[in-house]
């Protein structure tokens, strides 16, 4: 069986004083922010190739920054998940398919992380809170599709996956399941044949689809594409996801590249989605009009089928909602004036 991922995960940066020792910065980031450092070293060689300026460098290198901002506006919870927890590890806001969130460990601490003020706390699902996930699935026949998430659900061991797939299975109405991650990004290696033939043995059972998380034409590379192509031909979907970021990714040039990188590859891009206001990360934020404006050009660039549905987390935990309409869609802070024929709940 190949552990090379783990391996890989387990060389990691882990710290302030990590991170000034392997890339020479002086960083003195301090409390009150709690969000830990995590850059496995094949990442780490690649940001120090890149440098400071580079795509990569803002999304995964802690700034001072951080901990200015963690004492202003900005949310713990900006996507109001609490509202619709269930269960320790199942969110069910949408009416047939349920978040599963069976673990809150990453490959990698991205710093603008809606989910920060979860991530990478140490406990790991328990049996019964397990068990407590499956009651509620089974009294809740309208739900069609578990969404893994977390944390990374491709942290955890290809048992542990089968495990929880084999339970699933057990339930008739789950017919699709939905991995989101960035996982295969940050370590390659993660998309090994023990994986994928624990996936092939649920493919009669579940459509599967592989939701990746990629912000910038630079996060991919030949050993990412040649591991998914493997998984593509024994028929799972892939997907990607992409966080709109100040800073990062939002000249419509970098974009425009990182979709026709994605749609020659069968990724199809999914979501656009307008960053979240989350305590600690809101210098990626960017105003929404700035976002419409890029999609706009986006939509000069490239055709109709490569280019991903720009979406906005509401901050009421009502769900996603398209906003390149902007007729329909007035923004002050929190999103004014909907109707019921307005409201779209397309699901992340
Ligand atoms: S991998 Fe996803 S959940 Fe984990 S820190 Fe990055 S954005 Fe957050």
């Amino acid at each position: 069986m190949d552990h090379s991922w783990q391996k890989e995960l387990g060389n990691s940066l882990r710290s302030i004083a990590d991170i000034n020792l392997f890339f020479g910065t002086n960083l003195t980031i301090k409390a009150p922010n709690s969000f830990s450092a995590l850059i496995p070293l094949p990442l780490a060689k690649k940001i120090q190739d890149l440098g400071p300026s580079s795509a990569l460098w803002k999304q995964f290198i802690p700034q001072d920054i951080e901990s200015e901002h963690f004492q202003e506006s900005g949310s713990l919870d900006p996507i109001g998940d609490s509202d619709f927890k269930k269960t320790n590890c199942l969110i069910h806001r949408y009416h047939n398919r349920v978040l599963f969130l069976p673990t809150h460990s990453c490959p990698v601490h991205c710093r603008y992380c809606f989910r920060r003020n979860v991530i990478d706390t140490p406990k790991s699902l328990s049996k019964s809170e397990f068990e407590l996930c499956l009651e509620y699935l089974k009294e809740h026949v309208e739900v069609e599709e578990i969404i893994f998430s977390g944390g990374d659900p491709l942290v955890l061991s290809d048992s542990k996956i089968q495990f929880y797939l084999e339970q699933f299975a057990t339930l008739p109405n789950i017919k699709f399941i939905r991995f989101h991650t960035r996982t295969p990004v940050i370590l390659p290696s993660r998309l090994n044949l023990s994986l994928a033939s624990v996936l092939e043995k649920f493919q009669g059972r579940f459509h599967i689809n592989l939701v990746l998380h990629i912000n910038h034409a630079s996060e991919i590379d030949q050993t990412l594409l040649e591991n998914l192509r493997a998984f593509n031909r024994q028929g799972v979907e892939l997907l990607s996801q992409t966080v709109l970021l100040n800073g990062v990714n939002t000249y419509p040039e970098d974009l425009a590249l990182l979709f026709k990188t994605l749609s020659m590859n069968r990724i199809k891009p999914y979501y656009l989605h307008h960053p979240d206001r989350v305590s600690g990360g809101l210098h990626f934020y960017l105003p929404i009009e700035q976002g419409r404006k890029i999609y706009l050009k986006l939509r000069s660039m490239l055709s109709g089928w490569m280019i991903p549905q720009y979406v906005i987390d509401q901050p009421s935990g009502r769900g996603k909602l398209p906003i390149f309409n902007a007729e329909n869609f007035e923004f002050s802070g929190k999103l004014l004036g909907l109707s019921g024929t307005k409201e779209s709940h397309t699901e992340s």
